[in-house]
């Protein structure tokens, strides 16, 4: 990291002691920044880099609430509203026992940054809770979900805090979390959540969107090296809705996806992985991988190792944080790896990304590659203010228009700043300027 801005890293290690995915998030971002700040000394004279790392508000509340025996269980709920230059905080929940103030700062940092690259006016935010919906019932989850928006409502609004799904929040979540919004407050504020069903303000696309821009990127990345996805061995970590649709995408394209992922393990499935049969295992069944290997002659089961050791020339991470090491970019260059887009957020650790690009893989990063679906959130909102409905076909327009503008973006930041080719770079210096330039502008905030 450049001097200039070590001592702004140092602040943010002793004022978030243990949040070491925050602390690895902000690393990335002000990894890139060096030249900006030669030619911008004023992000570092107007104390922006130091602003932009502090987030503007950190809620933690209590989300008490009963269970199917009647028992009291407590969560813990989060909603970090971090950086509001250039829109409404924006940015999904994520409900997974993992999940603590550190998880949830990485994610919203990194949103403050893709929002800006998408072009919308949008803020950047992030939230969600300790609750594990796994083998919750219905009911469950919707008196958890009750009870986190009873907290968490006062703070929200189409022109304040606008959240949406991430890991363990889907479309039956928003749902339930819309019911409440809307009974506490009796307004009918669609455009106060996205991800909504399609009956009651929900876009067209918005369900497709992480996982289809995600393929988009990775097309793009590969068409401007004059190739394309048609033909290609790929493999998506994960069997959520960023994998599901990442691999329907690709398929689309051409692509012979081959594996997929859930955390008890992956399945190879050499002849072409069956989405019917995954969407209807996951989705339906709430079932496991290892459902979808036993109605599936031929596919198999691994639960020992990486998914990264499937010899594949396109990898989407589209799970978690951190699920590629060093170790796995090491095999995944050897079985000759052309593209990484990173579906999942900071899927890739620091030393497995700067393998990767010494090796010369296209690497889009998750702000940029996964994109696509807080820009449909966005588009979302836009139809929710108009009451309008767009098409699919017309949405779907839109989203490869927005990715087509982020890919093209990064690309010509990168060549500005000396680094031709680099994603990462382009990526975190685009996003970065956009909103350090309007919190410029807005003074002392
Ligand atoms: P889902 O909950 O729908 O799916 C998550 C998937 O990842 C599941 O298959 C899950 O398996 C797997 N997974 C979760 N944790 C682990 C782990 N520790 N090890 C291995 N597998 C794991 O979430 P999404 O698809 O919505 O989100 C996936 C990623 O994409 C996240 O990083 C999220 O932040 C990011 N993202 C999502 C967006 C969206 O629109 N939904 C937008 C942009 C980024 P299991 O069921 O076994 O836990």
């Amino acid at each position: 990291m450049s001097p200039a801005l070590q001592p702004h890293f140092d602040t943010v290690l002793a004022r978030n002691p243990g949040e070491v995915e925050f602390h690895q998030a902000v690393a990335e971002v002000l990894g890139s920044l060096a030249p900006v700040v030669e030619r911008h000394p004023e992000y570092v004279d107007q104390a922006i880099i130091e602003r932009i790392c502090e987030p503007e508000r950190q809620l933690i509340f209590r989300v008490p609430w009963v269970d199917d025996q009647g028992q009291m269980q407590i969560n813990r709920g989060f909603r970090v509203e971090f950086n509001s230059a250039l829109g409404p905080y924006k940015g999904g929940l994520r409900f997974h026992p993992s999940v603590y103030l550190g998880i949830v700062k990485f994610l919203g940092f990194e949103q403050i940054f893709k929002n800006s690259l998408t072009g919308m006016p949008i803020g950047g935010g992030k939230g969600g809770s300790d609750f594990d919906p796994r083998g919750r019932s219905d009911a469950e989850i919707m008196r958890f979900c009750q009870s986190f928006m009873t907290e968490l409502y006062r703070h929200l609004g189409e022109h304040t805090d606008v959240p949406a799904g991430d890991i363990g929040v889907g479309g039956r979540e928003i749902g339930y979390l819309f019911g409440q919004y809307k009974r506490i407050t009796n307004r009918y504020e669609s455009g106060v959540l996205t991800g909504k069903g399609i009956a009651w303000g929900g876009s067209l696309v918005r369900t497709e969107a992480t996982g289809y821009g995600t393929v988009m990127f990775a097309q793009s990345m590969l068409g401007a090296q004059g190739k394309d996805l048609d033909g290609r061995r790929v493999t998506v970590s994960g069997s959520g809705n960023v994998a599901t649709y990442a691999i329907a995408k690709a398929q689309q394209l051409g692509a012979d996806v081959v594996a997929f992922s859930d955390s008890s393990g992956y399945v190879v499935d050499e002849a072409g992985v069956d989405l019917a049969l995954l969407r209807e295992v996951k989705e339906v069944q709430r079932g496991r991988v290892a459902d979808y290997v036993e109605q599936r002659p031929g596919a198999r089961l691994v639960t020992s190792g990486s998914i990264w050791d499937v010899p594949t020339e396109v990898a989407l991470p589209c799970a978690t944080q951190n699920e590629l090491d060093e170790s796995d970019a090491k095999q995944l260059v050897v079985n000759g790896l052309l593209a990484v887009a990173e579906g999942a957020n900071m899927p890739a650790t620091p030393n497995a990304v700067a393998l990767m690009r010494e090796a010369g893989v296209l690497f889009g990063p998750g702000k940029a590659a996964n994109a696509g679906g807080v820009a449909t959130s966005a588009l979302e909102m836009q139809q929710n203010a108009s009451r309008d409905a767009w098409s699919f076909d017309y949405t779907e327009d839109r989203l490869q228009q927005i990715m087509t503008g982020i890919h093209d973006t990064c690309v010509a930041t990168a060549e500005e700043y000396g680094a031709p080719g680099d994603y990462v770079l382009g990526a975190n210096i685009a996003g970065f300027i956009k909103v350090a330039d309007a919190m410029l502008a807005l003074g002392v905030i």
